[in-house]
């Protein structure tokens, strides 16, 4: 288009601006109200060809924007008052599959009536196969349940336009490539198909070449803000290395710690040692059942637990944002996976912390990590950490289990609003309640720690949504 120099001309739009992208008024509304003022590099870069109908293979990772950037394309395509899953998204893990619908759920607000549903393994699929036959726009979840309800025929892909791998990378790494080429082989050709991956192996190059037609390839530069990330080692022997984990929580105090281990036994280890020490510590590894793993998972998140012990497995897909420490209680033997475990710290421009509790033994594995990472490494005596204060690291907040969630349609307002009222003694201000995340069948509500019984007692005694709940302190 060409604008003559008459012509009224409004002000131009920076590139940068969702303003500029052919989105509906009701979605630029919306996310207005979600505070989503500007686009994130990835999103300038992704979404005006996603929008245009293109495939792409985008290199982003875990908090750069990228769900949107997907979600907002496959929402501009959708037909709510069609009854049909027009979109996919693949996802390594059920934390993410879980994360990546609840952002889809709030991006979809702007819309009508739109139906996303999780399908991921843990769960029995009968409910699943309820929930689909009641009509689904969207679907999102792990390859190995999704190809479950291909092969039921609950699920079809015949109407299919979008189809999205996220964080295609792990889902090559955990060896769901054969589940992905079954699944795409039942979509409809004229699709398009969205690849995000943080890394670009050669897995990824070979996947787009058969499952994409002329992809566009895009990748953002790390933005100026560069997290900085504190590494250090610390020189033990076994029989020090529980007593070690304590005295480096005690000496920096971080808010936030994720201890990894290379068994679920040490995780187990690990986490009796520190509750006995007075720790808020948590466990998560392969032997909880899904409904334990939440809970883990949402204490973690919301403040109400400062220290997650995990393995890698456990920790797939794990968002945490605000994590201020990684301590690598045992060392594994792949260097990529120190970097990986490492990275999980100093996330979205915070610095962060990582300590590597080493025996003489791993004296190998630490050179090889050197060697990857090109750095010698710091060490940091163990006679030189004390505690930095005589009061017990607490996390700030508690968390309140209360059963009932979307299935009973509950929202966060909901609660927060039954928190806040003035009936059956006093009421509790916004600041004093944390996150509120609403499940399918319960809800998790964090409170300020001194307030967990206060809280508890009033949500038992009034009514949320009409009704009276039951709710207990985890
Ligand atoms: P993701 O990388 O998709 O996991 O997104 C990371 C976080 O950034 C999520 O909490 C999003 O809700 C948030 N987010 C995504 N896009 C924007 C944006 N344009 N402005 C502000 N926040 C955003």
């Amino acid at each position: 288009m060409t604008l003559s120099p008459a012509a009224p001309t409004a002000p131009a739009l920076p590139r940068t601006a969702f303003a500029s992208l052919p989105l509906s008024p009701e979605t630029l509304e919306n996310l207005r109200q979600l505070a989503y003022l500007d686009m994130t590099p990835i999103q300038a870069a992704a979404l005006p060809p996603a929008l245009a109908g293109q495939d792409l293979i985008a290199q982003a990772q875990t908090g750069s924007g990228k769900t949107a950037a997907f979600a907002l394309a496959l929402l501009a395509r959708l037909n709510p008052r069609w009854f049909a899953v027009q979109a996919l998204v693949l996802c390594p893990t059920r934390e993410l599959a879980d994360q990546v619908s609840a952002e889809i759920r709030r991006l979809a607000r702007a819309q009508d009536n739109i139906k996303v549903v999780t399908l991921c393994g843990g769960v029995p699929l009968r409910g699943q196969r309820a929930t689909l036959e009641n009509g689904a726009h969207i679907v999102v979840g792990t390859p190995g349940r999704v190809m479950d309800h291909l092969a039921r025929a609950t699920l079809t892909l015949e109407g299919l336009n979008t189809l999205v791998l996220d964080e295609a990378d792990r889902m090559l790494d955990m060896g769901f490539l054969d589940d992905i080429r079954t699944v795409v082989k039942q979509a409809p050709a004229q699709r398009q198909t969205l690849l995000f991956s943080a890394t670009y192996p050669d897995g990824i190059a070979a996947l787009a070449q058969q499952f994409m037609r002329a992809p566009q390839r895009i990748s953002v530069e790390a933005t100026a803000e560069q997290v900085t990330i504190e590494q250090a080692f610390v020189e033990i022997t076994p029989p020090q290395r529980l007593d070690a984990v304590a005295t480096l929580l005690r000496h920096f105090r971080p808010a936030s710690t994720l201890a990894f281990c290379n068994t679920k036994q040490q995780c187990k280890d690990l986490e009796a040692f520190l509750q006995a020490q007075g720790f808020s510590a948590l466990a998560l590894h392969g032997e909880l059942e899904q409904r334990e793993r939440d809970q883990v998972l949402a204490q973690f998140a919301n403040g109400s637990c400062s220290v997650l012990v995990a393995t890698d497995v456990a920790s797939r897909g794990l968002d945490i944002a605000q994590l201020e420490a990684v301590i690598n209680v045992h060392i594994t033997p792949d260097p990529e996976v120190h970097v990986h475990r490492v990275g999980r710290t100093g996330r979205a421009g915070a610095s962060g912390r990582a300590i590597s509790l080493a025996t003489l033994n791993d004296m190998g594995r630490v050179g090889a990590i050197e060697v990857y990472q090109k750095f010698s490494s710091v060490w940091l005596p163990l006679n030189s950490l004390t505690p930095a204060s005589d009061q017990p690291l607490l996390p700030p907040m508690r968390t309140l289990l209360m059963l009932g969630g979307r299935k009973e349609k509950i929202r966060p307002g909901d609660v927060l609003g039954a928190l806040t009222n003035e009936e059956g003694g006093a009421a509790f201000t916004r600041e004093q309640i944390g996150k509120i995340q609403v499940t399918d069948f319960c809800t998790f509500i964090a409170v300020a720690r001194e307030l967990a019984a206060s809280a508890c007692a009033k949500l038992n005694a009034g009514r949320v949504k009409g009704r009276a709940v039951k709710v207990r302190v985890l």
